[in-house]
C-alpha cells in the first residue's frame, strides 16, 4: 500500500492543501476525499482526474468535497484521439451520507436531460460496510455527531493479509467515535486529525495522546493541522508521533 498525502492541511489552509490522499491499492488508486485544492494538489503530485478508480468522500465540509464536481465534470469531459470519452466517477459513501451527496450534486447534475447517475456511480458497501478494492477489505465506519453535533461523516478502514490502517477523517469527539474498536494489534497505522491548538471540531494533540494508549501513539499518523505546525517540532517529537506531510510518501508492505 503506497499512500500519497496530496495535502495534509486545514480547513483553512494556505500552504499546505486540503487533508486529502491518494491510497494505491495494487494496481488500483483510491482518493481519500477531493477539497477544493485538489485542483491544484492532485496535477502537484503528478496525477489526473482520469486515473483515479474510486473517491472516497467522509463528509461533505468543503476541504473534503469541495473539488469533486470539478473532478466528476472533467472526468466526464474526457476526451481521447478528439473523441468524446466519458469517464464515471466512483464514488464511495457512508450509506447514511447517501441522500445528501446525491443531492448536492443533482444541483449541479441534473439538467440537459442529464441527472448525477450519469455522472457518476455512487457506492454504499452493504456488508456490514465492507467492500473489496482489489485485495484489500475496505470498510466504511460511522463517527456522525463526534466530528461536529448534527453532522453525517465517517472513517474507514483498510485490511489486507491480517495487516490493517485507520482512517479517522475529521474527529472532535474521540470517545464517542469508538475508535479504539476499531483498531487490534494488526493496526499498523492510525491517520487521525490533529489540532495543535484549542479547536472546537477536531482532536487536539492532548487529547489524541491521552485518547490512545501509549504504545500506539507511534502508529499515529497526525494530519489535519494547521499552518501553525512548525511551531510544535517538539511537542510533537516529544509525543512520539508521526506526521504526514505534503508529498511525503509513505509505505506499508
Ligand atoms: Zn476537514
Ligand atoms: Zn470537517
Amino acid at each position: 500500500m503506497k499512500i500519497t498525502p496530496l495535502g495534509v492541511g486545514g480547513a483553512f489552509t494556505k500552504t499546505n492543501y486540503h487533508n486529502n490522499y491518494i491510497f494505491q491499492l495494487g494496481e488500483t488508486l483510491l482518493l481519500v476525499d477531493a477539497g477544493t485544492t485538489l485542483r491544484t494538489s492532485l496535477a502537484e503530485a503528478g496525477y489526473h482526474y482520469t486515473d483515479i478508480d474510486f473517491v472516497y468522500i467522509s463528509h461533505l465540509h468543503f476541504d473534503h468535497v469541495g473539488g469533486l464536481e470539478e473532478m466528476i465534470l472533467q472526468r466526464y469531459w474526457n476526451f481521447e484521439n478528439g473523441q468524446h470519452a466519458p469517464v464515471k466517477t466512483k464514488i464511495i459513501v457512508h450509506e447514511k451520507l447517501l441522500h445528501s451527496i446525491r443531492s448536492i450534486l443533482s444541483h449541479s447534475l441534473n439538467n440537459q436531460g442529464q441527472a448525477v447517475e450519469d455522472f457518476c456511480q455512487l457506492i454504499t458497501p452493504k456488508n456490514e460496510g465492507s467492500m473489496f478494492i482489489g485485495e484489500y477489505t475496505f470498510t466504511v465506519f460511522d463517527t456522525t455527531n463526534a466530528h461536529q453535533e448534527g453532522m453525517i461523516s465517517s472513517g474507514f478502514k483498510l485490511s489486507r493479509k491480517g495487516k490493517n490502517l485507520v482512517y479517522t477523517s475529521d474527529i472532535k469527539r474521540l470517545e464517542q467515535a469508538n475508535l479504539l474498536s476499531q483498531i487490534d494489534e494488526s493496526t499498523v497505522a492510525i491517520f487521525q486529525d490533529v489540532s495543535f491548538t484549542t479547536n472546537g471540531a477536531h482532536a487536539t494533540i492532548e487529547e489524541v495522546l491521552s485518547y490512545y494508549p501509549s504504545e500506539i501513539h507511534e502508529k499515529i499518523y497526525a494530519m489535519h493541522y494547521n499552518d501553525n505546525v512548525g511551531d510544535f517540532e517538539e511537542v510533537i517529537e516529544q509525543a512520539k508521533i508521526q506526521l504526514a506531510k505534503r508529498g511525503k510518501i509513505i509505505e506499508f508492505k
